[in-house]
């Protein structure tokens, strides 16, 4: 596969001195161009990757100086006007927007905050003269959820890195110009050490080239390529990023952040779904009244709306809590919480759509089957939805025993995140916890308290004078799911699988 980089003779085109709004509106028209006008993505996002002028128009518009440091000839990295950008593209196409996202967060992010100088220079005048891309390998055939035990090695020789091992589904697989590639030191005593470095890879240097060894077909967001490669580099010493502690340290801050801002692709996907819901609604009849006049109709409809309103609230915060003057390696409870419920509620909107669409919806070429399988691997990626609300669900047991609380509301009433949440629930959280959950209540509890963390953030989005009645509606909607939630945590359920279970469990058997 040969790498795209586009564009190359392209003149920088002034981007980084327009006022953002402007720069956002010539990136949303290039868009609507491409998407609307001289490609039709209803038919587009049938076909695997992406015609060329597509990506050629878009990044002519060089979308990713938003991306970098103003000290590299970028706009700045502001964690808001990225994030604005990601909801533009993920208004349009959600693939692109991971496409930037992946850019974003897993690369332009970690090489900005830990990368030498003498390699950001290049990497980035690469990303803003040549349109370059990157992506980040983590996860290995054998190991995704339980990243930390990766095989891929390295070896210290002649003043550079030789690494070794299997990767696979790296967004932008054979696409990316570099790859930041994650192993663990091998050492002839030791073997491999606990801790994981990042190192860049140039795959313009045949020496730091990444072989494809299969194209996967995945089942959503065609414009993405995904597959496995076989890492047998060599990378000088610059390549690799320098932690300010440990790798380990450093990959949650990378991951953290990139959790934080996921809200940037969520937003204009959410909002997509309520404007195509509503359109839809409107103008379909069933029965001689318009679907829009049906009380379910308006429960779907308002639960939509709550979505776009819970995922703004979540991009203002991720806007301020994003940078990478911030150490968010230690901040898992907050960006686990937001990762969870943007995925949560990418997937149930996109659900809800098709529910509303009815069968013409259930087709490839129509956005809200698409928009169902698009969003679906936002909840394994980038962490587990499972294990990230086991995980939160750890955090907050874990804070409470440092504080010697084993009472819930308590919890709720100091802990910053969830203080203003706490005024509106009453006396619902009066109870005492079992500090040894199973996982399966650990996974209820999580959910509750990542809504809990949502709802605060939405009041807040409300203190700061965000439209009065969408705020009350969301907040209405959050409360009655974490009534639900909090119900089924509290709700006896251990029941565990019958292993073997064909023997005497053929209905027909039993049948008069
Ligand atoms: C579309 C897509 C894009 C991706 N992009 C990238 C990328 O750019 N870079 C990259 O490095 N990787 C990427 N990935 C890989 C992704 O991060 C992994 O798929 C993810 O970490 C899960 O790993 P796994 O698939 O090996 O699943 P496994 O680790 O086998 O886990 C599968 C499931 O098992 C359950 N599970 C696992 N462990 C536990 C546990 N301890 N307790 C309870 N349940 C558990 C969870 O339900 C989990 O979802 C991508 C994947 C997809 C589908």
């Amino acid at each position: 596969m040969t790498s795209l980089t586009l564009g190359s003779s392209l003149p920088a085109n002034g981007s980084t001195q327009q006022p953002f709004a402007d720069f956002l509106d010539a990136f949303k028209s290039k868009l609507q161009h491409v998407f609307q006008g001289r490609a039709d993505i209803d038919h587009l996002g049938t076909k695997r990757g992406l015609p060329p002028f597509v990506l050629r128009e878009i990044m002519s518009t060089n979308p990713f100086s938003a991306f970098i440091p103003a000290k590299f000839g970028g706009r700045g990295g502001l964690p808001s006007e990225s994030m604005a950008l990601l909801s533009a593209a993920s208004y349009e196409a959600l693939g692109l927007s991971l496409m930037f996202g992946i850019n974003y967060a897993l690369f332009v992010q970690p090489v900005a905050k830990y990368g030498q100088e003498a390699l950001k220079t290049s990497v980035f005048r690469r990303f803003l003269q040549e349109k370059a891309m990157g992506g980040l390998m983590i996860t290995e055939p054998d190991f995704g959820s339980d990243a930390l035990n990766m095989q891929t090695s390295y070896t210290e020789e002649f003043g550079e890195y030789h690494i070794q091992g299997t990767k696979h589904w790296g967004g932008l697989t054979g696409w990316a110009d570099y790859w930041l590639v994650t192993a663990r030191e091998q050492t002839p005593e030791r073997g491999l050490k606990r801790d994981i470095d990042f190192f860049v890879c140039d795959m313009n240097d045949p020496r730091q080239h990444i072989d494809v060894e299969e194209v996967y077909e995945n089942l959503g967001l065609y414009m993405i390529p995904y597959g496995r490669n076989k890492i047998d580099v060599h990378v000088p010493a610059l390549h690799k990023l320098e932690p300010e502690s440990t790798g380990i340290k450093m990959m949650l801050d990378l991951l953290h952040r990139s959790r934080i801002q996921f809200a940037g692709m969520g937003m204009g996907f959410l909002q997509r779904m309520l404007d195509e819901a509503l359109a839809h609604c409107k103008t379909r009849f069933v029965g001689g009244k318009s679907l829009f006049e049906f009380d379910q109709v308006q429960d779907r409809l308002s639960r939509l709306q709550a979505s776009f309103t819970i995922c703004s609230a979540l991009c203002m915060h991720g806007s301020e809590n994003g940078g990478l003057e911030q150490d968010l390696s230690g901040r898992g409870l907050e960006a686990n919480s937001i990762k969870t419920v943007v995925t949560d509620l990418m997937q149930e909107a996109s659900q809800s759509l098709l529910q509303l669409v009815g069968a013409k919806g259930y087709r490839l070429n129509h956005i809200a089957g698409r928009a169902t399988v698009d969003s679906r691997p936002f909840q394994i990626f980038e962490g587990s939805n499972d294990l990230l609300y086991t995980q939160i669900a750890e955090s907050a047991l874990k804070l409470m025993r440092r504080d010697k609380l084993s009472n819930l509301q308590k919890f709720i009433k100091q802990y910053p995140l969830t203080l203003r949440a706490s005024e509106a629930f009453s006396d619902l959280f009066n109870v005492e916890l079992d500090m040894q959950l199973p996982q399966r209540k650990l996974v209820d509890l999580g959910k509750v308290v990542s809504r809990l963390v949502t709802f605060d953030m939405v009041s807040n989005l409300g203190e700061r004078g965000f439209r009065a009645d969408l705020i009350k509606n969301s907040l209405s909607n959050l409360r009655q799911e974490v009534n639900n939630l909090f119900c089924t945590f509290q709700s006896d359920n251990l029941t565990t699988v019958v292993d073997d279970y064909e023997e005497n469990s053929n209905w027909f058997t039993f049948a008069r």
